[in-house]
């Protein structure tokens, strides 16, 4: 059994700052306060320990305020992406059999007509003087804390179980790797619902670091809490790294020398970030993770960021990371992770497919260890597009393709071929003007023959899902309408 981490936080550390947002601070005395005033509130709603609820609401503090409320009462929270349509959201209420949806009343009209619901205003505002509740000083390491839908990238979104054991352990092995001083502030500009932004709620319980919160990503405010100091590390995607880069350049400003480092995951970061990034003082963590592994699995080191320019980095240190069926460094294969950071399982629909086979968990993408055992993740295997018995992954031709200055996104995907089997085809959206024919030419300098793009199509936007992720297996839906 562990301590509950709110209470024992605030036991630790009372009076140090535990959140920031828009100019006003809490400590930790203050947000064990606020949180058990919540559970009480909860159970006045029938809300009992262990119930399975789901939470819907933007990044403010009084949706932290609830999460804590939940995890008091040991709840199982289920965190819908408020970014979703009625329809997927329905979907992942309905797969979780969530009974009851807690929701901050500016987000009321983004739930599915006949949802069971609270609003957030009608818990806070529920007089609980002299109410009872029993809350749970200890937590079971197999207790499920959060119940996060994955991105829904390959398939179906699968609801994962992620428990204060895999919570524990992440934010345990992170900080192995970063470090930790009192002084710590991370900005937290992704959002709650996702992996990358509720661990830096788990690391800053665990820590007793502060959170700058933020409703939703700034550029302006991000470049200005960097240089000047006011946070010391932030979780990004290559989209908002690029943004506070270019930020910075525009305004010919640095990172302030107390801040230490960007963890940028979520997806591949392009090459080019990060020798910019380096250029104006801002350390780059590449960093490989999932919804399956309650985020980082491995990280790169930012002494390493230009020497293994591409790389996830190593394992941290309780995972490890093996190659499928490759016999030596640098053969590429399926990514297998094991550590006490892997889900248990899923629930719903996939509650019957194993998470891991003997232990390990098979994550559908492909990727290589070099000779020093750093990690580099290619594409995703359903991906994976086979043109006369040569592999060629889309990753890599839509990275050359996104190097065209008039070209802003790339998407590709393969296609039936009567001689080859399968032939590669690019969807792009450009940002100049350009013709088909230009963009052949330059790939055919850029790529072998085989992986240059059979035809190209200049489309509007490309399919992405609430996660802002490329949907390839949505790509050739759009060869109709561009026909
Ligand atoms: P679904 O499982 O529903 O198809 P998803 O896998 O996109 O969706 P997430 O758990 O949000 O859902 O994303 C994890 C995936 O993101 C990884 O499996 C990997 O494909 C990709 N990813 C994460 N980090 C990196 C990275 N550093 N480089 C390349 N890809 C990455
Ligand atoms: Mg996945």
């Amino acid at each position: 059994m562990y301590p509950n981490w709110v209470l024992q936080r605030a036991k630790l550390t009372p009076s140090r700052i535990a959140l920031t947002y828009e100019g006003i601070s809490w400590t930790w005395e203050q947000m064990k306060t606020i949180s058990l005033e919540r559970a009480k509130q909860l159970s006045m709603f029938n809300i009992q320990d262990g119930n399975r609820i789901a939470i819907l609401g933007p990044s403010q503090p009084r949706l932290i305020f609830m999460i804590y409320g939940c995890m008091h009462l040991r709840c199982e929270m289920v965190m819908l992406n408020r970014k979703l349509a009625k329809d997927e959201l329905a979907y992942q209420i309905e797969d979780a059999n969530v009974s009851l949806v807690l929701v901050d009343d500016e987000d009321i009209n983004l739930l599915p007509e006949g949802t069971n619901y609270i609003l957030f205003s009608t818990i806070e505002n529920k007089n609980a003087k002299g109410q009872g509740v029993s809350i749970s000083e200890e937590w079971a390491l197999d207790q499920t804390i959060t119940i996060m839908y994955t991105s829904g990238t390959t398939g179906f979104p699968k609801g994962v179980r992620q428990t204060v054991a895999n919570h524990q352990a992440n934010a345990l092995s992170s900080v192995l790797n970063i470090g930790l001083s009192e002084k710590d502030t991370w900005l937290c500009a992704v959002p709650l619902f996702h992996i990358s932004g509720f661990s830096i709620l788990v690391r800053s319980l665990l820590y007793g670091n502060e959170v700058r919160l933020y409703r939703k990503f700034d550029p302006n405010q991000a470049v200005e809490d960097i240089s000047a100091g006011n946070v010391t590390h932030m979780s990004v995607v290559a989209v908002t790294l690029e943004r506070i880069i270019h930020g910075l350049e525009e305004r010919g400003l640095k990172a302030s020398e107390d801040f230490k480092v960007m963890l940028a995951g979520g997806g591949p970061v392009p090459k080019n970030y990060i020798e910019r990034a380096h250029s104006l003082g801002l350390a780059v963590s590449q960093t490989y993770g999932m919804t399956e592994t309650s985020s980082q699995t491995a990280t790169l080191s930012n002494e390493d960021a230009l020497r293994k320019l591409g790389s996830a980095g190593k394992p941290l240190f309780f995972n490890q990371i093996r190659i499928a069926n490759a016999s030596g460094p640098s053969e590429e294969g399926e990514i297998l992770i094991k550590g006490p950071h892997v889900t248990p399982g899923y629930v719903g629909r996939f509650s019957n497919k194993n998470s891991t086979v003997n232990g390990w968990l098979h994550t559908g993408d492909i990727g290589y260890l070099d000779e020093e055992g750093y990690l580099y993740v290619v594409d995703r295997r359903s991906d994976l597009i086979i043109s006369g018995g040569e592999n060629i992954y889309p990753a890599e031709i839509e990275n050359v393709l996104m190097g065209h200055s008039a070209i802003r996104e790339a998407g590709v995907c393969g296609i039936e071929d009567e001689t080859w089997g399968q032939v590669p085809i690019a969807f792009v959206v450009l940002k100049d003007y350009a013709t088909k024919d230009d963009i052949l030419s330059y790939c055919l300098n850029k790529l072998a023959k085989y992986k240059v793009p059979k035809e190209i199509y200049i489309v509007q936007t490309l399919p992405r899902n609430g996660s802002n992720k490329l949907m390839r297996r949505k790509l050739k839906e759009l060869i109709e309408t561009n026909n």
